[in-house]
């Protein structure tokens, strides 16, 4: 026989409570569900509303039926306020009441996550000195409530210049007021729903002032709030860092260690621009030209700086220019001397053959890269040079050469040469490579006293002619030379 159903308020029936969210944490938004468990021969929960007590308290609450069975519906917020002041699992004791009388018990273990609650700032973090900016801070956090909030903003007052706060938040009420230097003092009050967790709870409008300062700071200290109990809290403080700039009004161009020359042949110089103020965008775009402000041959530059002389035996002087490129178009010079710059001497290519492998032929010593190189099949024997061509003899004066990388020693004991019988008779020695040359380029003064047709290097007894480049270059006219 079928017991008869459990049915008044005599009866506190045992209830398998399932509290949805498990974690109580985030936002104090949303609604916290209670599914509740029923025994088979309790009575039906009758009736429209409920009254829940969480933990003793009263939780405002709704009770539905659905295809689950029952869910009772609470505010999530005054949930997590009936759970205040603890954390981690908690076993939260739920009593529920219908209009009936029925009464449901029963404990559920959930996760209380109670965030202190931070004060977040965003907004430009680059100013441009004399223009405005603005911040905007919010407060969130969880697991307690706000009525009020204050605090105070504290700047360089020799830097930054306070313009207005104001919130958008519907009839918060809100001041921000000017004190003493670099103080703004803010105070905000209302209810949790407007002060707490809104995207932006207030701005700050805030201008650089025209200094060369590069850095500057808005800090919120001294943060307080009051939840609904009038109890003060302190919030830690939020700082904003602004790198501020201005636009550049003079460059200085500078050689490295002073220097304003290149005095060696395809010499190089390092140089630098200092733009001021020290706070404007330092970065510059580097053009050389010469005296007449025209296109110059005499030198070359990287978009890094680096001037470099040319092999055209041009001397004489350029402008080089480094201009801002912040806009401003504030440009800045230096006057470079360029000397001792020689001709590279051009020709026909001849070399000994064949190659010790396919792509290492003579002319790999001349093709501009010094990642390949020749390679004769023989250990002795090889060579590679450049016929100048009948009637273009020249005084060969510098050899600059680059050895094949890792055999820098293959070099030791080879020969540059001279002739004007043929590029394979009649060579007289220029120079011997005495001892093992530097991996990198080398710079060879030669300064024969006689033109030659034909220029070579040549392989030492075990050399197979490695090299990886090349350079002749011609010493000037005897005509060209100044008197000492
Ligand atoms: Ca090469």
């Amino acid at each position: 026989m079928e017991k008869p159903p459990v049915s008044n308020a005599d009866y506190i029936v045992p209830a398998k409570i399932d509290i949805d969210p498990h974690v109580l944490a985030g936002k104090l938004t949303g609604s916290v569900k209670i599914g509740i468990g029923i025994p088979d021969n309790a009575a039906a929960l009758a009736g429209s509303s409920v009254r829940l007590a969480v933990n003793g308290k009263d939780v405002a609450a709704e009770i539905k039926k659905d295809a689950k069975g029952y869910q009772v519906k609470a505010d999530r917020r005054a949930f997590v306020q009936a759970l205040a002041g603890q954390t981690g699992e908690v076993e939260a004791k739920i009593a529920i009441v219908s209009d009936t009388g029925s009464a449901f018990v029963g404990t559920d273990t959930v996760i209380v996550k109670t965030e202190s609650l931070t004060l977040s700032v965003r907004g430009d973090d680059s100013v441009k000195a004399g223009e405005e900016f603005s911040l905007s801070y919010a407060v969130n956090g969880a697991g307690d409530s706000m009525r009020e909030l204050n605090l105070n903003l504290s700047y360089d007052p020799e830097v930054l210049e306070f313009v207005a706060a104001e919130s958008a938040v519907k009839q918060l009420n809100f001041s921000a007021e000017a004190g003493q230097p670099g103080r703004v003092t803010v105070k905000a009050s209302g209810t949790s729903n407007q002060l707490f967790n809104k995207e932006t709870l207030f701005t700050v409008r805030m201008k650089a002032k025209e200094t060369e300062a590069a850095r500057s700071e808005v800090a919120a200290r001294d943060i307080v709030y009051a939840n609904a109990k009038k109890e003060r809290h302190a919030i830690a403080d939020a700082v904003h860092a602004i790198n501020l700039f201005f636009e550049a009004r003079e460059i200085a161009v500078s050689g490295e260690g002073g220097a304003s020359a290149i005095d060696s042949n395809r010499g190089t110089l390092r140089l630098s621009a200092q733009v001021k103020p020290a706070n404007a965008n330092q970065s510059v775009t580097w053009s050389v030209y010469g005296l007449d402000g025209e296109a110059t041959e005499l030198a070359s530059i990287t978009p890094d700086g680096l001037l470099s002389g040319n092999s055209k035996g041009l001397n004489g002087q350029v402008k080089v220019i480094a201009t801002a490129t912040d806009g401003s178009g504030v440009t800045g010079e230096l006057t470079v001397d360029i000397s001792n710059q020689l001709q590279a001497l051009t020709g026909s290519l001849f070399g000994a053959e064949p190659a010790w492998a396919a792509g290492s032929e003579y002319d790999k010593a001349f093709d501009g890269d010094v990642n390949t190189y020749y390679d004769f099949k023989n250990g002795a024997g090889g060579y590679a040079g450049m016929d100048l061509g009948e009637g273009a003899e020249a005084r060969l004066d510098q050899v600059r050469f680059y050895p094949r990388k890792g055999m820098e020693v293959r070099m030791v004991g080879g020969k540059f040469q001279g002739s004007n019988v043929s590029s394979t008779e009649g060579f007289v020695d220029l120079h011997t490579i005495g001892e093992q040359p530097a991996a990198g380029w080398n710079t060879v003064n030669v300064s024969a006293d006689t033109a030659y047709r034909y220029i070579r290097y040549y392989t030492p007894e075990t050399g197979n002619a490695n090299v990886a480049e090349l350079e002749f270059y011609a010493a000037p006219a005897a005509s060209d030379l100044m008197p000492e």
